[in-house]
């Protein structure tokens, strides 16, 4: 066990697994048994990465099976399979290790179609010429991702098989295409490379992608659907923050709304969570909410009733946002027209890397563009919070909503984002 208490679980077990009997090649895995170990018997993250005895010894299995390469002249024919599991050439010694997490919410968290209290989360670390690069999974069950299907995802990623990790486009397309979905899983480890990279380079990501860290965006701060007692509550609490982001799609709507305005002016944006049915009820909706100081309204429709929400856009008096409807980079182009703006989040989009391509492509369209979060650690938040310069309006406030951070990086002051001058994502581990 670590210093936090949990286990941890390297990634790569196919990394030296040349079987002998394949193609003639010779049984050099001596270490194939030591990297399967059971996930029930972890051994300590911090012993695995600071053990030198594990990269000499894969440093001398890969200079033994390059010298017997060139003896036998069998490079050109291992080529033709160089790229085909499990014969793939380890070409650095980058590790990725990975263990679940449970964060911990400090209330009740309930949103048109659920409640919780917990959010499974997987964390991911890349380590590699004594740099540790963190990422997040984080994976809220509606979602239908979970650690086991994170786990999965993850031990078929085998970042030896690149040789420079660098470059993120094609190492970040390779193991998108690993398999379908798992876009929290791929995002953990777009958000570990990134902050691998970024360390590597001594710089921020804000400053790589030549963006002004002062243009962060105010922050807004969730409230769920509740009691009156419970939001008057929240609302007071969040005195520090500019904008409220309010969950809709009950029937306690217009009672959420009054019993907020009750208490602050505070501008506020609300999230239906496609909880509104019919399309003149979400007009309606609308048209009330736009009297209140409402700034825009989230995903009010199914995001299948594409034309009710096309129709709803053309006569709603406040801008509607696509959030559930815009997962990835090809659902910028279909939301065009439909939609106002996009919810852009690392957890749907399976990182940075495709975070900023959605955002380019919605600015090329002329959308607005926010910048969303699941509950996340400081670390998935940190990452989104590089990105933020770019966008109208930010939800950052997921580790906020945790009693259990794991990192100090990007933080919330006087309501705005505001990042840290470290290279990378800008995280630390707290102690
Ligand atoms: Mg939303």
């Amino acid at each position: 066990m670590n210093s936090h208490g949990r286990w941890a679980h390297s990634a790569h077990p196919r990394r030296t697994s040349f079987r002998a009997g394949n193609a003639g090649l010779p049984s050099i895995d001596g270490d194939d048994a030591r990297q399967q170990r059971p996930l029930q018997s972890p051994p300590s993250l911090d012993r695995i990465l600071t053990d030198p005895s594990e990269r000499l010894e894969f440093a001398a299995t890969r200079r033994d099976f390059l010298r017997f390469l060139s003896l036998t002249g069998a490079a050109v024919a291992f080529g033709s399979c160089a790229s085909a599991s499990p014969f793939t050439i380890p070409v650095n010694d980058m590790k990725l290790h990975f263990y679940p997490y449970t964060l911990e919410l400090k209330h009740t968290f309930t949103i048109a179609t659920s409640s919780r209290t917990t959010t499974p989360d997987m964390m991911v670390q890349v380590e590699k010429d004594g740099i540790t690069g963190y990422g997040e999974a984080s994976m809220p069950p509606y979602l239908g991702e979970s650690q086991d299907s994170a786990r999965a995802f993850l031990e078929k990623v085998d970042l030896s098989a690149f040789p420079d990790p660098f470059q993120l486009e094609d190492v970040l397309r390779a193991i998108d295409q690993i398999m379908p979905g798992n876009p929290a899983a791929k995002a953990a480890v777009d958000i570990a490379l990134h902050d691998w990279v970024g360390k590597k380079m001594g710089q921020p990501w804000y400053r790589i992608w030549g963006l002004d860290p002062a243009k962060t965006p105010v922050t807004s701060f969730t409230i769920g659907i509740d009691t009156k007692e419970v939001v008057r509550q929240k609302t007071k609490e969040a005195g520090i923050y500019k904008v409220l982001k309010v969950k809709l799609g009950r029937d306690t709507d217009k009672m959420m709304i009054e019993t907020i305005r009750e208490v602050t002016d505070t501008p506020v944006c609300v999230d239906v969570n496609q909880g509104w049915k019919d399309k003149t009820v979400a007009l309606e909706m609308v048209e009330w909410l736009a009297t209140k100081n409402i700034m825009f309204v989230e995903q009010p429709m199914p995001k299948e009733q594409i034309d009710d929400i096309a129709w709803l856009r053309e006569k709603s008096p406040l801008p509607i946002i696509g959030d559930e409807s815009v997962q990835r980079l090809p659902d910028v182009r279909k939301a065009w027209g439909v939609y106002d703006g996009i919810n852009v989040k690392l957890m749907k989009c399976t990182g940075m890397r495709e975070a900023y391509k959605m955002i380019t492509l919605a600015r090329a369209l002329d959308m607005k563009v926010m910048l969303g979060c699941m509950t996340e650690t400081s670390c998935a938040i940190s990452a989104a919070a590089q990105l933020s310069p770019l966008v109208d309006w930010a939800d950052l406030d997921g580790a906020v909503l945790i009693k259990n951070d794991l990192f100090s990086g990007a933080t919330i002051v006087d309501g705005k984002v505001t990042l840290p001058d470290r290279p990378g994502i800008g995280v630390v581990p707290l102690k």
